[in-house]
């Protein structure tokens, strides 16, 4: 048995993409006996707006979903964050991070080399610029009133956690390798958490026992299972799904202006007709 969750950031209205991850989710819980959870992430204070929450509810139970009450939205956990920072501030994986991101992009363009890229999204992985200044330094920047994030000390946090593994639905055992995401930011500089620390906490306090997500996703992964150890939370199993396309072989995007699921329905399109499309009929 399974407890899996669908968990949308309300940045916009869902398209035919999250349909296929919730229906994906649900059915995962359904054939093992086990829940269906809905998750609100909307940490994210600029990006998330309360009627894409609303809209979500309204586009799933449209689509015939029902999932279990009360639905956790991240901003109001924060602290549940705070309590595992506080964690990982104790076994000295933390540090303060003041850069900007031209003060990023600057430092990597100095060193010369090709930067090396995250394996989660692309963006350079952080050089360490924090991590190597004198700490009094840091801490004459930030009682200055320079804004700061909270970054993992990768080298310090794989010393403490080990060699790490994961088991992947589609892929099988899966050795994780955190040094793809290198200093991940764990609080940001506007949010007392991150995507990667507030996803970690809530999968283990929902009872979370497959994450089901997007191939998207996959690289995040590596990094999650690092800091599940680091928490001594236990390590769900993982099945990273295929990602939708458009015609042309786009990925389906909130930004590249993909359908909606309510243009869809405007539009006439039946539930029905949208799972069957999507193959849960
Ligand atoms: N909130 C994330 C998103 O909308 C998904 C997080 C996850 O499934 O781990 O892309």
């Amino acid at each position: 048995m399974s407890d899996t969750r669908f968990a949308p950031s309300p940045t916009g209205y869902l398209h035919r993409g999250h349909a296929y991850s919730a229906l994906f989710a649900a059915e995962a819980a359904r054939t093992s006996g086990g829940r269906f959870i809905l998750r609100i992430e909307d940490i994210d204070r600029s990006r998330c707006r309360p009627e894409y929450t609303d809209a979500i509810f309204e586009d799933l139970a449209w689509l015939g979903l029902q999932w279990e009450q009360p639905v956790r939205r991240q901003s109001e956990h924060m602290a549940d964050y705070q309590a595992a920072l506080a964690k990982l501030e104790g076994l000295g994986v933390l540090y303060k991070c003041v850069c900007t991101r031209a003060d990023i992009k600057r430092e990597i363009a100095a060193a010369g080399a090709a930067p090396h890229l995250a394996g989660d999204g692309g963006e350079p992985l952080y050089p360490g610029t924090c991590r190597k200044r004198p700490v009094s330094e840091v801490a004459k920047l930030v009682a200055n009133g320079a804004a700061y994030a909270l970054r993992l000390d990768l080298a310090a946090a794989v010393a403490i956690a080990g060699p790490l593994a994961w088991h992947d639905r589609t892929e099988g055992t899966q050795i994780a390798r955190p040094e793809l995401l290198g200093d991940a930011v764990l609080a940001r500089k506007d949010v007392p958490t991150s995507y990667h620390l507030a996803v970690t906490v809530d999968d283990h306090l929902q009872g979370i026992g497959l994450v089901t997500r997007g191939q998207d996703l996959f690289g995040a992964t590596h990094l999650h299972c690092l800091l599940q150890k680091l928490l001594g939370l236990p390590t769900p199993a993982y099945h990273h799904h295929k990602l939708l396309t458009d015609p042309d072989g786009q990925r389906l995007a909130k930004r590249a202006g993909s359908a909606s699921l309510r243009d869809l329905r405007n539009a006439g399109m039946a539930a029905r007709a949208l799972r069957d499309d999507l193959g849960f009929s």
